[in-house]
């Protein structure tokens, strides 16, 4: 018999997760014990409840700028060694309990600095408490596997410096490279030495674009800068028409994005947030879906939007009634996004996902 669709039963459900911020992703209570530990006075809350809501309050205001400003507190509260470790941690244990199997999770190191760590220090604490945190879900029955991606802010000056590191750290599950941050006024080709160093040295990239603003920022970001996949790259429908009877027409940027098989990293519930999107109904994901673009799920920041990917998921069913060979396709086109080798993407795929499935379809 079918398990049926559920919130629970998606939680079983083996998951891939591409899009997640360190800092956007911690619990509340973390939040208040490390501010209190350092001093920290500046929360608008002590309370775990009240704290959670006005994070949820405070990025729902719908423009991308106020949605950033909520990370002012997160980050101030992650300005040393042990900080980084617990949140770290509680990441990896937190993905595993939803049942996420992989995680690519970034962060943008120079944003940790201003206790005085030094940018290796940041990277070394963040990957200690990611593997501690992989050893804590394992014995709790949960087993997760976490890469990590390095991000270079598209406001500052130092994403050479940031590409070198990723590369510095590849072959310790620093997976890849990525650039956030505000885009209007910061095109991605401001950091084109970046980029060019890091197809030099065969290294993975991602990049924001496509968010909240439009096709150009998705055409550089592709023909100028390389990316492998778009973080979100949701305005690519501007490059769609669709007709009266529902007949699609990609223009020649979507047209590429769709038969390279570019991955679109989209993360339905902070889009609605930032104002990408006016409810999930209307949200492109149903129309890049249907259209069979390389379409995943994400989280983005699981503390502002208040979700996890099993509510991704469950919401994604519950408004476009996705069955469970939907969700295992998204689950599948996200792991064959990785920035893993071959042979271990197709590992995870054959070994975990279809298996996973099956029992819940049979
Ligand atoms: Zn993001």
């Amino acid at each position: 018999m079918v398990t049926p669709v559920r919130f629970e039963t998606i939680r079983s459900a083996p998951k891939v997760l591409l899009h997640d911020h360190l800092d956007g992703g911690l619990r509340p209570q973390t939040v208040i014990d490390l501010a209190a530990a350092a001093g920290y006075s500046e929360l608008p809350h002590t309370d775990a409840r009240e704290l959670a809501d006005w994070f949820r309050r405070s990025a729902d205001s719908g423009s991308l700028e106020r949605y950033l400003e909520t990370f002012s507190h997160t980050v101030g509260v992650m300005q040393n060694r042990d900080a980084l470790v617990r949140v770290a941690a509680e990441c990896a244990e937190d993905l595993a309990a939803d049942g996420v199997v992989y995680a690519e999770v970034r962060y943008a190191p120079e944003l940790f600095q201003e206790g005085g760590l030094s940018i290796d220090e940041v990277v070394r604490a963040v990957q200690d408490g990611f593997r501690e945190g992989e050893r804590r879900a394992e014995t709790a029955g949960n087993r997760i596997r976490i890469g990590t991606l390095l991000c270079a802010m598209r406001q500052n000056a130092r994403a050479s410096e940031i590409a070198e590191l990723a590369v510095g750290y590849r072959d310790s599950e620093v997976v890849g490279f990525d650039i956030a941050g505000p885009e209007a006024g910061f095109p991605p080709t401001r950091n084109l030495d970046a980029f060019e160093y890091l197809r030099r040295q065969n290294a993975h990239f991602t990049i924001h674009a496509g968010e909240a603003f439009g096709l150009p920022s998705i055409w550089e970001a592709i023909q100028h800068c390389g990316a492998e996949r778009l973080g979100h790259g949701v305005r690519i429908v501007d490059d769609i028409e669709v007709g009266e009877d529902g007949t699609a027409r990609l223009g020649r940027l979507a047209s590429y994005v769709r038969d390279r098989r570019i991955p679109l990293e989209l993360c339905p519930s902070s889009n609605l947030q930032t104002g990408a999107a006016a409810s999930l109904a209307e949200h492109p994901i149903g129309l890049l879906a249907r259209l069979r673009f390389r379409v995943t799920v994400n989280t983005d920041n699981r503390l502002m939007s208040h979700c996890s990917m099993s509510s991704e998921f469950a919401a994604l069913h519950e408004t476009f009634g996705y069955g469970w060979d939907d969700l295992r396709w998204f689950t599948v086109n996200a792991m064959k996004s990785a920035f893993l080798g071959f042979d271990e993407r197709l590992a995870v795929i054959e070994d975990v996902i279809k298996p996973g499935y099956a029992r819940l379809m049979r």
